[in-house]
């Protein structure tokens, strides 16, 4: 990794191998338009219906960057969704924390940890051409791994049933040695851990429906049996990486990795035929004690920077086999955690959608409807998946006691 060579920070000489975003012109500037202020109250939810928290912080306003598409504005628009919704008087409200250093370098080298602060320090610049850091990411980048940690510790807990942490920046490309992608920390890996070290979970699934693949997650889990990384997305795309011969360290965590990467195009049909035929086998077989989603909605169609074709309906259709399996598994424990999504009317609605489900209404209305064009047919992936990944044949895969 680059990082790891590096002594000192020389930001213009570390530039990834393939960009994710055309760059933009990325001045360093004025921090965006505030969020407003958020209502911390802790509210009981309503009798009968799921206990529901979410965990974000308007300090996550002070990473934002100049025309990059990983702005403040994102959350914003979901607070904006949230209220219009009359759903924040059914949430409950959890305060955000910083991550410690401990939290952070259980899956972070020092090394990188070491650069996003330095950056900070020194008032910002960028990693890659796609990620930036401000003088105050730092601070943003702790409290989104920290946010994250309250809301997977309200799981295991019973402080709520379910959870989203709507937190920025995101986290799912930050391997344990390099931030890339938009990502400084990766928000769910650092919880994941914090419930196996912290709480004794032996078993843990994240699903990955963000349209790029989650490499960072990937690789920090790569050879951890008790984690179950699943990830849907486009390819080929940024990051490059997500092929389905991918599966898993083969001596020490050999199936705990799925990949299930789709063509562009893909759509309401095919993610939920690969939910059902894949990831929920997949699921079943490793019977986690907990289920975290890294949240993107950019496979949405109208995403400015994804290639897919799902509808709000569509992403509703997967929290509803999500939850499902937290059911029928996990007594109901499931947290998500928002990575990315850049169209704001679909981000902000799938989030509402996701929303609803967790606290045990409908979905409601799809304000945007379908892309309409036709998909491409996804059964030979399938198929192929279900005849060789050694979590979906029999026999193939390792099972913890
Ligand atoms: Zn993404």
């Amino acid at each position: 990794m680059l990082h790891d060579q590096r002594q000192s920070i020389d930001i213009q000489a570390i530039k990834p191998v393939s960009a994710k975003t055309p760059v933009a012109a990325c001045p360093r500037g004025t921090i965006g338009a505030t969020m407003p202020a958020s209502n911390r109250q802790a509210h009981s939810s309503v009798n009968g219906m799921m206990t529901t928290a979410i965990v974000s912080d308007q300090r996550f306003d002070l990473h934002t960057w100049p025309g990059h598409v990983e702005h403040a504005g994102r959350l914003h628009a979901i607070q904006r969704a949230i209220q219009s919704a009359g759903l924040f008087s059914r949430l409950i409200q959890l305060p955000a924390r910083p991550a410690t250093d401990a939290e952070i370098t259980a899956v972070h080298s020092p090394q990188m940890v070491r650069i996003v602060r330095q950056l900070a320090s020194y008032g910002g610049g960028q990693i890659d051409s796609d990620t930036y850091v401000t003088a105050d990411s730092w601070d943003a980048a702790c409290l989104a791994a920290g946010a994250t940690i309250t809301m997977a510790e309200a799981l295991v807990t019973g402080r709520c049933h379910n959870g989203f942490a709507l937190v920025r920046p995101p986290g799912h490309h930050a391997t344990d040695t390099r931030s890339m992608g938009f990502c400084l920390f990766n928000n769910i890996a650092i919880a994941a851990r914090v419930l196996l070290d912290r709480h004794g979970l032996q078993r843990v699934a994240i699903v990955d429906f963000d349209v790029h693949h989650g490499n960072g997650t990937q690789d920090i889990f790569y050879r951890d049996p008790r984690v179950l990384f699943c990830s849907i997305h486009a390819a080929p795309l940024y990051p490059g990486t997500g092929a389905a011969h991918e599966t898993g360290d083969p001596r020490a965590a050999r199936g705990a990795t799925l990949n299930v990467p789709l063509p562009y195009g893909a759509g309401d049909n095919a993610y939920d035929q690969v939910f059902q035929q894949l990831i929920g086998p997949a699921i079943r077989r490793f019977r986690p004690e907990l289920i975290l989603v890294s949240a993107g909605f950019d496979a949405h169609w109208s995403d400015p920077i994804g290639p897919m074709a799902l509808s709000v309906n569509g992403f509703a259709r997967l929290v509803q086999h999500l939850l499902g399996w937290a059911d029928e598994l996990c007594a109901g424990r499931i947290g998500f955690v928002l990575e990315g999504g850049y169209s704001l009317p679909a981000l902000a609605a799938g989030v509402v959608a996701t929303l609803r489900l967790l606290l045990g209404m409908d979905a409601g209305n799809d304000p945007l409807g379908r892309a309409g064009a036709p998909e491409p047919d996804v059964s030979h992936i399938i198929a192929a998946l279900r005849s060789q990944h050694p979590l979906l044949v029999e026999s193939g895969f390792q099972e913890l006691p």
